[in-house]
C-alpha cells in the first residue's frame, strides 16, 4: 500500500528562493510525514540492496537526513562528509568550483578504504558538482562506488551525466 504513495506530492515548490528565478524544491513536508519519509528510505534500500554497499556517505547537511536511516535500514556504516574544519581526525579534502566562487568538502582518511563499496546519497541532484566532489573523496580513500541515490533529480540540468557509468537512482524527477 505504501508503494502507491506519490512522493512528489510531498515536495513544496517555493518560487524565487534563495534568489529570483530559482524554484526551490522544499523537502520538509516529506520529512514531516513519517509514511512518506519512511517510504523514500525503503525505496532507496530496495534499489541498492543487491549492490551490497558497505557504507553510506553523504555531505552535510540535507544528505545526512537520508543517509543515516538508509545506513540503519541496510545495516551498514554511515559516514559524514563535511565542510572544512569540522571533522576532528585526519582528512582528505576536495576543492571544487561553483557558479560564483569555490567550495571544499572533507572526509576522514580512515572513514572508508579498499574493499568498501560506497553508496553516496543526497536530497537533490542538480549539476552533480557536490556528488562529484564526494565521489572524488571516496576514491582518495581507495574505496569503490556502489552508486548514487537522490530523493530529487532536476533532469534538465543533466547532472547524472557527470556521475555515469555508476548506478544513479532518483525517486522524484523534475523536467
Ligand atoms: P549540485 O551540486 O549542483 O548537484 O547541487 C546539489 C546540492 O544543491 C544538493 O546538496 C542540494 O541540497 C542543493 N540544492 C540545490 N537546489 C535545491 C533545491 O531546489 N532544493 C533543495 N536543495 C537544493
Amino acid at each position: 500500500m505504501a508503494k502507491n504513495l506519490d512522493l512528489k506530492s510531498y515536495i513544496r515548490n517555493i518560487p524565487d528562493f534563495p534568489k529570483p528565478g530559482i524554484m526551490f524544491r522544499d523537502i520538509t513536508p516529506l520529512l514531516a510525514n513519517a509514511e512518506a519519509f519512511g517510504e523514500s528510505i525503503r525505496q532507496f534500500a530496495d534499489h541498492f540492496r543487491d549492490e551490497k554497499p558497505t557504507a553510506i556517505l553523504a555531505a552535510e547537511a540535507r544528505g545526512f537526513i537520508f543517509a543515516a536511516p538508509l545506513a540503519l535500514e541496510l545495516g551498514v556504516s554511515f559516514v559524514p562528509i563535511r565542510k572544512p574544519g569540522k571533522l576532528p581526525f585526519d582528512t582528505h579534502a576536495f576543492h571544487y568550483e561553483l557558479e560564483y566562487g569555490s567550495d571544499s568538502l572533507e572526509l576522514h582518511t580512515d572513514a572508508v578504504g579498499a574493499g568498501d563499496r560506497v553508496l553516496l546519497v543526497d536530497d537533490l541532484l542538480a549539476t552533480g558538482g557536490t556528488m562529484q566532489a564526494c565521489a572524488a573523496l571516496t576514491k582518495q580513500c581507495g574505496a569503490e562506488i556502489a552508486g548514487f541515490a537522490f530523493l530529487i533529480e532536476l533532469d534538465f540540468l543533466n547532472g547524472r551525466e557527470n556521475l555515469l557509468p555508476h548506478n544513479v537512482m532518483s525517486l522524484i524527477h523534475y523536467n
